[in-house]
């Protein structure tokens, strides 16, 4: 019940409108010492219901003492526009019965437009670093009297080299009395460093440890044999899987581009997003896939980060993500808040390594799982030990005499050549093996 926490009842009014009834754990966790004004460092994943858990205590403050507006008194700052939007719906959402105003700041937009929306002086500013130092610099933005500051996806804008704009923007809100950091991951020294120099004896509260997360996403593993295999996969998966919306992730914007052009070419309604997106290319893609237009969404991590649309159930990744916190972040799309979801990892023989890493760092084994129709050649190293690490052929014992020799090796074995190289051009891939596909069978795995 969200009456337990000491809220004004215009923003429980608003938690009801919204048929929240349960706080998530996160809103359990973070609310009350929000409320207290303590300083906060909150490890939690997107989809966890972590913008409530600050936007409430924020609103709650600036509503226990409403001043004229004549200065901007909590800052939001996020890694990309689409988050900055979402936060901004949702702080639009829970302040609907109050007379708190807020205003966003992100690039792509027009300037001017924007100098004059600060003129007006929102309460909360919601915004991505880059453009707001632009203002910053420019005297458009004054945030000397900003009380709340907060980072979202702190990691996330580490990640995307916004650490300095970052830091300058929390030296500018010296006044402030709180400051909240979220990040979906425990991040590395950056994030170390960030929360040092910004957040003053903050309580720490780590919503999940990797291994918890996604509890309502399935995670499955296909073996393939190069990429032409994983493209064919993928036609099989959104024919005959059930989702309500599906994005498939490539680790480049060509891969994405050519998958993409694959898809259309099979008639599926599809959208890709990439760094080479323009505004308003990203926008329309956004907007079909949140519309029903499209169901499915190809894109690249940097494309896709903040993103947050709701039914998104099936995650393909089409290549394995380079760590294991970009595989954690992918999968966070689906199964929010509670909801059911599956994510399928396609794997060729150069992609298990990775993947076997990120299952160490996740500690969790992800589901074998075979397509019967298009089963390949690959299927994972051969001779895997119990802990799925692969057993290296023994290494012969190298007489004394003979390893002096300048040169002098053990005996290397034997390895089959691959059928193919991952990245086969699609030119010779009609020989690869492969049954026909077979579209909108029933799933006979
Ligand atoms: P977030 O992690 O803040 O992006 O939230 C993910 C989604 O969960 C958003 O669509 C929220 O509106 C929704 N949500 C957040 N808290 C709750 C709650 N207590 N009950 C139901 N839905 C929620």
């Amino acid at each position: 019940m969200f009456a337990q926490f000491a809220l004004h009842e215009r923003l429980l009014k608003a938690v009801a409108e919204l048929n929240f009834t349960e706080p998530t754990p996160v809103q359990q966790a973070a609310i009350p010492p929000a409320l207290e004004g303590r300083d906060l460092r909150v490890t939690a994943q997107t989809g966890s219901g972590k913008t409530a858990a600050f936007v409430l205590p924020l609103l709650n403050r600036l509503m226990g003492d409403a001043l004229p507006r004549v200065t901007i008194r909590a800052l939001i700052l996020l890694p990309t526009r689409e988050l900055a939007q979402q936060t901004l719906k949702e702080v639009e959402r829970f302040s609907q019965f109050t007379f708190i105003k807020s205003g966003m700041i992100t690039g792509g937009e027009d300037f001017k437009v924007q100098a004059a929306m600060l003129r007006k002086v929102p309460d909360i500013l919601i915004g991505t670093p880059g453009r707001l130092l632009e203002h910053l610099n420019a005297g458009t933005l004054k945030l000397n009297d900003v009380e709340v500051l907060i980072l979202d996806e702190a990691d996330r804008m580490l990640d995307m080299g916004f650490s300095e704009d970052v830091q300058r923007l929390g030296k500018e809100c010296a006044n402030r009395q709180q400051t909240m950091l979220f990040s979906a991951t425990s991040g590395g020294n950056g994030l170390r460093e960030m929360v040092a120099s910004v957040l003053r004896e903050p309580v720490h509260l780590k919503l999940n440890s990797v291994s918890e997360l996604n509890e309502g996403t399935r995670q499955q593993i296909i073996t393939a044999d190069h990429n032409y295999h994983k493209e064919r996969l993928v036609e099989w998966l959104l024919a005959n899987e059930t989702y309500q919306k599906a994005i498939i992730f490539t680790n480049t914007r060509v891969q994405a581009d050519r998958l993409w052009g694959k898809l259309v070419a099979a008639e599926h309604k599809v959208y890709v997003l990439h760094g080479e997106k323009d505004q308003k290319d990203r926008k329309l893609a956004i907007d079909r896939i949140k519309q029903g237009g499209a169901k499915v969404l190809v894109a690249t991590d940097v494309a896709a980060r903040g993103l947050d649309v709701d039914g998104m159930d099936l995650v393909i990744n089409f290549d394995m993500p380079r760590s294991g916190d970009d595989y954690v972040h992918r999968i966070g799309r689906t199964g929010r808040a509670g909801g059911e979801g599956l994510a399928i990892s396609l794997i060729t023989h150069s992609d298990w390594s990775l993947m076997s890493s990120i299952e160490r760092y996740l500690k969790q084994r992800f589901e074998r799982r075979n397509i019967k129709d298009l089963k390949g050649i690959y299927q994972g190293p051969k001779n895997l030990k119990a802990s799925g690490k692969p057993v290296g052929p023994k290494k012969k014992k190298v007489d004394k005499k003979d390893a002096k020799k300048p040169g002098a090796k053990a005996a290397a074995p034997k390895r089959k050549p691959t059928a193919r190289p991952n990245n086969a051009p699609s030119a010779v891939v009609s020989q690869d093996g492969l049954a026909p596909l077979k579209r909108k069978k029933p799933a006979a795995e």
